[in-house]
């Protein structure tokens, strides 16, 4: 196993013509499944399943009267599709055994208040649901049930507007369980996904150019999400699917990445993959090899093969003028041997270890009886596939057509991430129109919401908070990690200089509360009076730690009661002070209010920092808020 690559790429991505969009998939909260009433739930990885079915896919035409490319390349891998489902979370609609309920209208609302919070500004007035093609079984009608909500929003990143293309709401998919080697035709899915409401966000590719930004839009967005108190939350919530392209290119997408920080190593590495792609190319159009040179003559070299099965033949290809391409690295650690054959195992389900080729040939071939046999000239190279005679074929096809695409550069497709090398590898091409088609299952939804005011007045989105004040995308995914949003975004409102000071203080209020185990009740205001005393310094900090556990005990933090208390001092004591202020004040036109309190705490040492606030208040040194 490889260690993930912490190699430095150093890459100029203005140079480079980069440019990348994110498409964010996140669970919605909601009281049942977007199309039946089962429970939005997933089943705990010790549960047994109740029983399993399976099912075989094929495509269907799309509204135009074609099939879709992208799907009859998913129609080709065959897959046998065993599903594991458990009594609570699955009903027949799970099972594509009854025709979906009417949709989830709360679901339905908050994809509006998502969409208004994204300044989109062409919602719809009437939700229809589309199909969108899946073939990899991991929906059971083998489409998804998908709705556009509104188009053309945007959010402000370092005075830059992001487009917003699209907000979807849609189902979720089924997850894959029990993954076995690669080159197997079964896949297994547990049903308890499929149906929980999403939405998608996508924004536009165009807008973002190094793959830094990216991740901070990436983050901000599921801040958004969070603080507008819809999405669900933990592992496998969101999801997020990256287009990348460069220059003479192409836009590819890489699928399902958990991990936002992982998103510039990934990035890195496609740009890698297409640079190298683009000078196997230029390498390719020197040597002057042409379309015509690449033909699929399959021609049988069993004889130059060891311990083949009876079932088993060996063809193969002939690419003349092709000596050292497939050593030719396309991303770290990996040859463009890989990227071609894991390309045709996940296509035809042949293993890798089943194909070979003429510069790193696998043991069980006899490379000099093949070139033999082929006829080949030094400077020529082979593809051998051992199989069955007609998945040799079509794997053999399929070698053809990808070497075809090695004269033009880099493919456009979907292709699935490895956590571990940050590379990827081939899943499928992508899909064009053909795909989508309208669901004639479910009626169009009317709707009549008061789209302008749908977002509470209180609900400051991140975007605007990290545009105007100086603070990070991940210094405000800590405030609300430790549930501080509301009162950080509302103080920060009416005193906007204390931005570093009240980000301070709420570090040190939650450390606290961690460290005790204080429970933060979301809906008291008394945080927000006691953050605003201490930032007006009406209230010493020394005192942050006591108040915090009177507001945990009492349930409120009451400022008037805690006040008197505090300068509940003599007479005497009193007009003492009055004569230093005065003095101090005789000494000096224009003395600071730190200033002055430096001096008293000099002069009374005895006093507490809050009763020497407290009576700079009392006298009007320090200005109400
Ligand atoms: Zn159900």
């Amino acid at each position: 196993m490889q260690e993930p690559s912490a190699k430095s790429f150093d890459y100029n991505y203005k140079e480079l013509g980069f440019c990348a969009g994110l498409e964010i998939h996140a669970q919605l909260q909601s009281e049942r499944k977007l199309f039946c009433h089962c429970l939005p739930e997933l089943v705990p990885a010790t549960a047994h399943s109740d029983y399993h079915f399976e099912r075989y896919f094929r495509p269907v035409l799309g509204e135009l009267g074609d099939f879709d490319a992208g799907m009859l390349v998913e129609f080709e891998k065959q897959y046998r599709v065993i599903y594991e489902t458990y009594g609570d979370n699955i009903c027949t609609y799970e099972m594509d055994e009854t025709p979906p309920f009417p949709p989830c209208n709360e679901t339905i609302t908050k994809g509006f208040l998502l969409a208004r919070f994204l300044n989109c500004e062409s919602p719809v007035n009437e939700v229809l649901f589309n199909r969108k093609q899946y073939l990899d079984g991991s929906i059971t009608t083998g489409f998804q049930r998908t709705t556009i909500i509104a188009r053309d929003g945007f959010i402000n990143h370092r005075n830059k507007k992001i487009r917003i293309n699209n907000v979807l709401i849609e189902e979720d998919a089924a997850r894959r369980v029990n993954f076995h080697d690669r080159a197997s035709r079964t896949v297994y899915y547990n049903l308890d996904r499929l149906g929980i409401p999403l939405t998608e966000i996508i924004t536009n590719h165009l807008d973002c150019h190094d793959p830094f930004t990216l991740q901070n839009i990436g983050l901000v967005l599921g801040l958004g999400l969070r603080v507008l108190g819809i999405a669900r939350r933990g592992i496998g919530t969101v999801r997020q699917d990256v287009n990348i392209s460069i220059t003479g290119g192409a836009r590819v997408e890489l699928k399902g990445i958990q991990d936002i920080d992982n998103i510039p190593q990934y990035c890195d590495h496609e740009i890698t993959r297409q640079l190298a792609l683009l000078e196997l190319m230029e390498n390719l159009k020197k040597r002057g090899i042409k379309k015509s040179d690449f033909q699929a003559n399959n021609i049988d070299v069993s004889s130059a093969i060891t311990n083949l099965g009876d079932s088993e033949i060996a063809l193969a290809v002939r690419l003349s003028k092709c000596k050292d391409i497939f050593l030719k690295e396309v991303q770290p650690g990996k040859q463009f041997a890989e990227e071609l054959f894991d390309r045709i195992e996940l296509i035809t389900g042949i293993s890798m270890g089943n194909m070979s080729q003429s510069d790193s040939p696998q043991k069980w071939l006899d490379s000099h009886r093949v070139r033999e046999i082929l006829n080949l000239q030094i400077d020529d190279s082979f593809v051998v596939i051992r199989g069955t005679q007609k998945s040799v074929i079509h794997a053999l096809s399929r070698t053809i057509e990808r070497m075809n695409k090695a004269l033009v550069g880099v493919p456009e497709e979907t292709r699935r991430i490895n956590p571990k090398t940050f590379n990827s590898e081939f899943l499928r091409v992508i899909h064009g129109k053909d795909r989508m088609y309208s669901d004639t299952d479910t009626p169009p939804v009317s709707i009549s919401l008061d789209y302008p005011n749908l977002v509470p007045n209180d609900i400051i989105p991140p975007w605007e908070l990290g545009e105007k004040y100086p603070i990070s995308v991940r210094e405000l995914i800590f405030i609300e990690k430790v549930n501080f949003y509301p009162e950080f975004s509302y103080i920060i409102q009416k005193f906007p200089k204390s931005c570093r000071k009240l980000l301070g203080l709420i570090e040190r209020a939650s450390h606290y509360m961690e460290k005790q185990n204080l429970r933060k009740d979301k809906n008291s205001l008394s945080y927000r009076k006691l953050l605003v005393d201490l930032i007006t310094k009406r209230v010493s900090k020394d005192f942050l730690e006591e108040i915090l556990l009177e507001i945990n005990s009492s349930g409120e933090y009451n400022r008037e009661k805690r006040l008197q208390e505090l300068t509940n001092m003599d007479d005497d004591m009193y007009r003492r002070i009055k004569v230093v202020i005065a003095d101090s004040e005789k000494q000096s036109d224009e003395i600071t209010i730190g200033k002055l309190f430096g001096i008293l705490k000099t002069h009374f040492p005895m006093l507490t920092s809050e009763q020497i606030h407290s009576t700079l208040l009392k006298e009007g040194k320090i200005g109400e808020n």
